[in-house]
């Protein structure tokens, strides 16, 4: 079939209505840049759920952070995009402001050549992600233990794919099918996802980033849903292996437990975290117990957001009260988010 024949089908197809949700934060992105919603018919509903890391993290991570830069001789590492995440009072950036030890860095790895050349101080890594980065983390830990450094710890707010995607199935998101994050495909494999499609009956279409790949995704995706073919299939194969990728499960697996974690405005979600394991237990910072985050904007609306059940424009503040500029809620902040793409493209 030519490519313009997949345009036209997505633009005129008049059958019942159909809600994909993407769960990666960039093919929320990628999708609001390239502008696929515009070529979609109304009958076909893109949807962005839980795919941004830092949208997920809950704000009690935030304020466990800001204690921990605001100890004597401890500096908290991390990579840009969570500094301006608001926490129950501030950000990091604020607490930075008023003496908060924060350092940003663009890989883990950076954190070990501080840790060596400050022997005295302790540094605390915010690890955030999903299991595309997880395996960084292990590769930190790995060469912390080689090195013989002990003055590195790590924060986790780690999370896994497919207990989100559950809770969604379970907890009344009326989706159709999914476009597999693209990122955590490409880590896995697309066969990670198989189990969900066959427990769930709905399909999954793995997809690349590119405006003419995530228009095949979502075509195939729409495909699956009409011929009711509940099954995993990879558009993405350039990138991402079939099968599972086991190397990287058993490496996570060292390190790691699952645990039942907070999700922003989702509430806590069975098996859906990552903790280091009782042996590892002298590089944790304290990441077990984080609260559920209740201390939000009460109109910040990115649980039901995250969840498909609203849009940003369902919510009251925005674009007014909240912009990339001013974020009141974690959608807002970081440019995976769906607020954040949502105000992007505003019209
Ligand atoms: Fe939350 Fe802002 Fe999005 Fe509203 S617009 S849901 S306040 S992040």
């Amino acid at each position: 079939m030519e490519f313009s024949e997949i345009v036209d089908f997505l633009r005129n197809y008049d059958g019942k209505p159909i809600r994909l949700m993407e769960v990666c934060g960039s093919h929320t992105h990628a999708i609001a840049t390239h502008g696929i919603r515009d070529i979609l018919s109304d009958k076909i509903q893109l949807l962005s759920g839980p795919g941004c890391p830092v949208c997920v993290t809950p704000t009690a991570y935030i304020d466990k952070l800001i204690d921990i830069c605001l100890e004597p001789n401890t500096t908290v590492a991390t990579f840009g995009d969570l500094l301006r995440v608001p926490g129950s009072k501030e950000s990091l950036n604020e607490a930075k402001g008023r003496g908060g030890s924060v350092e940003m860095v663009y890989s883990p790895m950076d954190v070990l050549a501080l840790a060596k050349d400050h022997p005295d101080r302790q540094y605390v890594f915010a690890a955030v992600g999903f299991e595309t980065t997880a395996p960084v983390y292990t590769l930190l830990l790995d060469n912390a233990i080689a090195q013989g450094l002990s003055n590195i710890k790590i924060l986790t707010a780690l999370k896994t794919m497919p207990g989100a995607i559950s809770y969604l199935c379970d907890n009344g998101a009326q989706i159709d099918g999914f476009i597999a994050p693209g990122h955590v495909s490409a880590v896995t494999g697309a066969d990670y996802f198989n189990d969900l499609a066959d427990k769930y009956s709905i399909p999954f279409a793995v997809s690349g980033f590119g405006a003419k790949e995530l228009v095949i995704g979502i075509y195939g995706l729409v495909q699956m849903v009409i011929n009711n073919q509940p099954q995993v299939k990879n558009y993405y194969t350039s990138v991402v292996e079939q099968g599972q990728n086991d190397i990287i499960v058993s490496q996570l697996n060292k390190y790691f437990r699952p645990a039942d974690v907070v999700w922003r405005g989702m509430g806590i979600i069975p098996g859906s975290g990552l903790l280091l394991r009782d042996e590892y237990a002298s590089f944790d910072a304290g990441s077990n117990g984080l609260d559920e985050d209740n201390k939000q904007n009460k109109a910040c609306r990115c649980g039901d957001i995250l969840m498909g059940k609203a849009t940003p424009k369902d919510c009251p503040l925005f674009g007014k009260v909240c912009t990339p500029m001013s974020p009141e809620g974690a959608c807002m902040v970081s440019e995976e988010g769906s607020c954040f793409n949502a105000y992007l493209v505003r019209r």
